[in-house]
């Protein structure tokens, strides 16, 4: 079983990152204001009618293709060149709703591009907020059907993680070879699979624990605590109510 802990990440662009200093450098050149008001938290900096809607229709011909030789690797953050800074922000266990259309917001605000990782019976639920995902530009990866712990398998398996597949390309357009085992475990079957399917499995190195409903400034001293160039943000756009991860 093959692990890797690092990776080059300009030859794995489908990661789609930032750079850890483009928020601020964005915010003095262009949305000053704005950016001050959602370090606020104020509630004006949250408008949902600024990102992107798309057609009923999906998109053809979307695919989120880790190169070759990432394949069935797993990752818990990039090998950035000596100086470079980039960070990459990922959502799990959405869409949701609500929630998910406000990050977005965000994120569209900021000219920032995330990874989503998604639940697939969250995208049957909420299949708009997945098209709306792809419609800013952001990044789909495969969560599982169920988001379930429990040792699974290889027929369980293959159900949770093709089932979603299918749901994700019906609804978005999109394939995706990135998979985030739920849980980040990675013994109990479901990353067998993936790996055999030659998904790359992407973990985290900076976890905000916004499941914990911890306050936004307490999310924040926690995330910078751990950030470094080329980590792997993990936060929640689904999964229960997260205000203080939007904020
Ligand atoms: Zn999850």
């Amino acid at each position: 079983m093959k692990i890797s802990k690092s990776f080059t990440l300009l030859q794995l662009p489908l990661i789609l990152v930032i750079a850890s200093i483009s928020i601020f450098a964005y915010s003095l050149l262009n949305k000053s204001h704005r950016v001050e008001a959602i370090r606020r938290g104020s509630k004006q900096s949250i408008q949902i009618a600024s990102i992107q809607q798309v057609q009923s229709r999906p998109q053809k011909n979307i695919a989120f293709n880790v190169p070759t030789k990432f394949a069935s690797s797993t990752f818990y953050q990039a090998k950035l060149k000596k100086g470079e800074k980039y960070i990459a922000l990922t959502f799990d266990d959405g869409p949701a709703d609500h929630f998910t259309d406000q990050i977005l917001s965000i994120l569209r605000q900021n000219n920032i591009k995330a990874t989503f990782f998604m639940i697939g019976e969250n995208i049957k639920t909420y299949p708009q907020q997945a098209k709306n995902v792809i419609a800013n530009g952001n990044v789909i990866g495969n969560h599982t059907w169920h988001h379930w712990y429990h040792h699974m398998s290889p027929q369980l398996a293959a159900l949770e993680i093709e089932n979603t597949a299918n749901i994700i390309y019906q609804t978005t357009g999109a394939k995706t070879t990135y998979f985030r085992p739920p849980g980040g475990i990675l013994n109990n079957g479901v990353v067998t699979y993936a790996r055999n399917q030659k998904d790359a499995i992407i973990m985290w190195s900076d976890d905000s624990e916004d499941w914990r409903r911890l306050s936004a400034s307490t999310l924040v001293k926690r995330v910078l605590k751990q950030a470094a160039p080329g980590g792997i943000i993990l936060m929640h756009d689904g999964g229960g109510n997260r205000s203080n991860t939007a904020e």
